[in-house]
């Protein structure tokens, strides 16, 4: 709890667990509002409403609008969780079924669909009457990624323009910057903006959602402190660095927490076995009962070797795919959880053995077993805003080895033998032969230094990977932008 004056804080994203999931994003949108509302402020999580969710109920309060030549009506679904007001976004158009799209690819209308959720967002909470002060005083809308970044721009354009909600300030929470919601020009003409917010959106030529966003609101916030200042450089800024070095006095890295209930290896229901710092047995009783479910040789003396997450180019599957024939004659044993590129996933299908496992599925049970079996989580992402699987792991006792970008480098702390300080290792991102050095030695650590190893596991369970930090410092920045005039 703040002394400070309590926020209304509106959450607006495009996935929210256990609701809608395909990453982080997911993770994030759900627990981040708890941790504010345990602050004491009054939360609101607007998603769209994808499929029937058993826990909301219907509000019956519609709202309507017009978008891209046609009127849409918008129904507002409501459960209050955990302390937070969960608002889900009914409209033919978000309920197919997919999140982005289905088997036949992304959908067309992503740009109706996201900004349909992002103008309805402000209005669901003002037509359900959830403490939306008129003139917006202590109220943030907090816009994340590409599919709720209109959100800012609709604050200035439709709200604050019009002598609403004036007082009221918005964040832009980045937690990818090349995922931008890119369409053409003539898409603009659809959006319910005046002219005068095409330069706004305009990008080379293009309407670009996140561009939008950046532009708009009042503060940036991107996931780590390292890529935030990564994204400034053209290396890593998908052109928009230039934006974001200009927009650098109001940009913030706050590295992701972690719903330290839902991983929690003392309580975890997922798991056969529990176990905590105190005593690490039920881990060792976890990575057996793995290697029996997956019919991999039971034995507690082979490392165990674990991937998890979207198959896809930024997370460096191919690097790990390369390391493939040198795990295998070290004798390690892998297992691969992940969906994404078709291609990555007959490449994991063909090589698979009695040692590689490659499991071509989302699961989040399955997700939970492995990091507790797990000795090794690798991570090798070519760029990597936060990562959440290396915080999984290191609260579950697995000890990371990951690429040296972004949020990997300001959670994962370099094993140093002789101080015999840290939780995992490092290796340079996007080099193949740098991570077969850094599992090298880990392997070598978990064969030959077994107390050493340990030291890795304890201090990488013993750190505070929860929300309570982060969402002191996202509140910071919340006052922070109240405290002055709009950007836009
Ligand atoms: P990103 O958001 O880029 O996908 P993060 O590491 O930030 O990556 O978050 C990924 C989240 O999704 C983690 O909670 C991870 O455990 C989960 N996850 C990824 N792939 C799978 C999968 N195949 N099955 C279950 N959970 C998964």
């Amino acid at each position: 709890m703040s002394d400070a004056a309590p926020l209304t804080i509106i959450s607006v994203s495009a996935e929210v667990a256990p609701w809608s999931k395909v990453g982080g994003l997911a993770d994030v949108a759900a627990a981040l509002p708890v941790a504010l509302a345990r602050r004491g402020h009054r939360v609101i999580g607007v998603a769209p409403r994808y499929a029937p969710y058993d826990i909301a109920w219907d509000t019956r309060r519609t709202a309507r609008f017009g978008l891209f030549g046609a009127e849409h009506e918008v129904r507002c679904f409501h459960a209050r969780i955990d302390g937070v007001d969960r608002v889900f976004i009914g409209h033919p158009a978000l309920s197919r079924g997919g999140i982005y799209g289905d088997e036949h690819g992304v959908y067309g209308d992503n740009d109706l669909r996201f900004a349909l959720l992002s103008r309805a967002a402000i209005e669901a909470v003002a037509l359900l009457g959830l403490s939306l002060p008129d003139d917006g005083a202590d109220t943030i809308v907090l816009a994340h990624d590409w599919h709720a970044a209109l959100a800012t721009v609709y604050l200035a354009a439709r709200y604050r323009h019009h002598g609403r909600l004036v007082r009221a300030r918005s964040l832009l929470a980045i937690h990818n910057l090349a995922h931008q919601g890119v369409f053409s020009r003539d898409r603009f003409a659809g959006l319910d903006l005046e002219e005068h917010w095409w330069p706004t959106l305009d990008m080379g030529g293009d309407v670009n959602f996140l561009k939008a966003g950046i532009m708009a609101a009042d503060r940036l916030v991107t996931v780590s402190p390292t890529y935030a200042a990564e994204i400034r450089r053209p290396e890593h800024g998908w052109g928009l660095d230039g934006l974001l070095r200009m927009r650098a006095p109001v940009l913030d890295g706050i590295r992701n927490g972690l719903d330290t209930e839902a991983w929690n290896p003392r309580t975890d229901p997922y798991l056969p076995a529990h176990y905590d710092l105190d005593d690490l047995s039920g881990k060792a009783a976890c990575k057996a009962a793995l290697q029996r479910e997956l019919s991999l040789a039971e034995d507690p003396t082979v490392p165990l070797v674990v991937f998890i997450g979207r198959l896809d180019a930024q997370k460096g599957v191919d690097l790990l795919l390369s390391a493939v024939p040198w795990l295998r004659r070290e004798g390690a044993q892998l297992v691969v959880l992940g969906t994404g590129d078709p291609g990555l996933e007959q490449r994991l299908r063909e090589v698979g053995d009695d040692r590689i496992r490659p499991i071509i599925d989302f699961s989040s049970a399955l997700a939970h077993r492995l990091t507790a079996a797990a000795d090794v989580q690798v991570v090798p992402s070519r760029f990597e805003p936060c990562g959440l699987t290396q915080l999984q792991a290191m609260r579950y006792g697995a000890v990371p080895v990951v690429a040296a970008t972004g949020g990997l480098v300001d959670t994962v702390q370099p094993y140093d033998p002789i101080a015999d300080q840290g939780t995992g290792w490092h290796f340079r991102a996007g080099d193949a032969d740098d991570l077969v050095r850094a599992l090298g030695d880990a392997l070598y650590t978990f064969r030959q230094w077994p107390e050493a190893f340990r030291g890795l596991v304890r201090r990488g369970m013993a750190r505070d990977w929860s929300w309570a930090e982060p969402a002191a410092a996202w509140e910071a920045r919340m006052r922070d932008a109240l405290a002055v005039p709009p950007w836009a």
